[in-house]
């Protein structure tokens, strides 16, 4: 697979100032959405709360940007949830809400005690899947004992993490060596793809430069799409399988994203919430791709602009990597907290997309990384046969995109898999 990031992957963070307007969505993770605390007309501060919400799965929402609250209305994210945002005009100051707390002292606490603190800085899982990151920090039931922070960014063009791996190191083994505190004092692993290995080495530099991280592992893993799925990192590292429906913590394995792990250690060591991040932006139709750290609600249309703005033969503006990803129909909608990349395509990369029956080649089978069989699940769905599509396992569809990338056929058998994955969670809720 062309990988497609020397575009943007010597290109240092830059920092796209504050908008002119932020859109705040309230629903930027897995999980019950957040209601606005804040009203049309009220002053905001940058990391003020203005979305919370009492249920355990969520994470609060905060401004990114100081002003005054213009509305509160539904609207399309970039990544395409349609939710209630709080729309915030700028003042252009970015003053900072007083009072910030960090938690420097963990050594004298539980990690249970870490779980109200790492909800109300509202961190979530960066790499896409956006599962609240306090939700994860248990200590039993069953016990974690493996730490893994997952830097593989496997999916083509993106190179944020890659980025933030290089500029903000010794921030990233901070997090890592807090979570090894709580987790496994012995062994802690940063794991990274071999495609990295300026990001490798300049780990290993300065895990070796400090004296109290000795216990800080870098493992190089094989480059190979989807190796950033945490089910399929956490057998890769430590050699843990997770079984069918769930998830990594259900074999003691604590794992987490490298921009999460720096929004980890951004709020407990200088108190700050989650109101920014880098991504990549890039493509053959953006004038000047770049890796930026962008204030969380900016919209999509703002973001282009600072970087050069689009081609005029573009053909297709996406949010997120190319196998998971999702177009972008309206420039206004904002970034969330999952966003990793906006990606502006020329026909270039999207090559017309007409399905052919199918060769019976097997490719598809033999790539999928949930062991699936993509083309049994197409014929089944296809013929509404949704007993099939269970007895397939197509709730088992990790959505990455995989088995049409393969497909000499053009099938559309993520799209397919995916509605059987859909309906088959649909029928067992009824
Ligand atoms: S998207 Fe396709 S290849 Fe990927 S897990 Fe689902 S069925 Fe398998
Ligand atoms: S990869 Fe495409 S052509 Fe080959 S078996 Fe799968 S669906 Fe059929």
């Amino acid at each position: 697979m062309d990988e497609h990031k020397s575009l943007s992957e010597k290109m240092a963070i830059e920092r796209m100032p504050s908008p002119e307007i932020v859109y705040i969505p309230m629903s930027q993770h897995i999980g019950a959405p957040c209601a606005p605390v804040v009203a049309k007309g009220d002053s905001v501060k940058v990391g003020q709360i203005v979305g919370n919400s009492d249920a355990f799965i969520s994470a609060a929402v905060h401004s990114s940007v100081s002003g005054t609250v213009e509305d509160i209305k539904k609207m399309y994210t970039a990544d395409g949830r349609f939710c209630e945002c709080v729309v915030i005009k700028s003042d252009g100051k970015d003053e900072m809400v007083d009072n910030l707390t960090d938690f420097k002292d963990y050594k004298d606490h539980k990690i249970d005690d870490l779980i109200p603190f790492i909800k109300e800085k509202g961190i979530v899982g960066m790499g896409g899947a956006g599962f609240p990151l306090h939700a994860k920090l248990k200590s039993e039931d069953p016990v974690l004992d493996e730490c893994i922070i997952n830097g593989a960014e496997c999916e083509p063009f993106l190179t944020c993490d890659h980025r933030i791996m290089l500029e903000k190191t010794e921030e990233i083994l901070e997090g890592l060596d807090i979570f090894s505190h709580f987790y496994n004092k012995e062994v802690s692993y940063m794991a990274i793809e071999e495609n990295k290995p300026d990001a490798i080495e300049k780990m290993e530099e300065v895990i070796s430069a400090h004296p109290n991280w000795s216990h800080l592992k870098v493992v190089g893993c094989q480059t190979k799409y989807p190796q950033g799925d945490s089910k399929r990192l956490s057998e890769a590292v430590v050699g843990r399988i997770v079984p069918q429906n769930g998830v990594t913590n259900d074999v003691g394995v604590f794992l987490t994203n490298v921009g999460t792990t720096l929004a980890f250690y951004e709020a407990m060591i200088e108190g700050r919430p989650s109101y920014e991040r880098v991504i990549t932006v890039s493509g053959s139709g953006i004038k000047e791709p770049k890796n930026i750290l962008v204030k969380i609600g900016t919209p999509v249309g703002d973001i282009l602009k600072f970087c050069g703005g689009i081609k005029e033969n573009h053909v297709e503006i996406v949010c997120g990597g190319p196998m998971t990803g999702k177009s972008v129909f309206d420039m206004d909608s904002p970034i969330t907290k999952t966003t990793s990349g906006i990606l502006v395509f020329t026909e270039e990369e999207v090559k017309p997309n007409v399905e052919s029956p199918c060769i019976r080649c097997s490719r598809c089978v033999d790539h999928c990384p949930a062991h699936i069989n993509p083309t049994d699940v197409n014929h089944a769905i296809l013929k509404g046969n949704l007993d099939l599509c269970i007895e397939l396992h197509a709730d088992q569809c990790m959505e990455c995109g995989i088995c049409s990338f393969v497909c000499p056929a053009k099938r559309h058998l993520t799209a397919s898999v995916k509605l059987a994955k859909r309906e088959i969670r649909a029928n067992m809720k009824k």
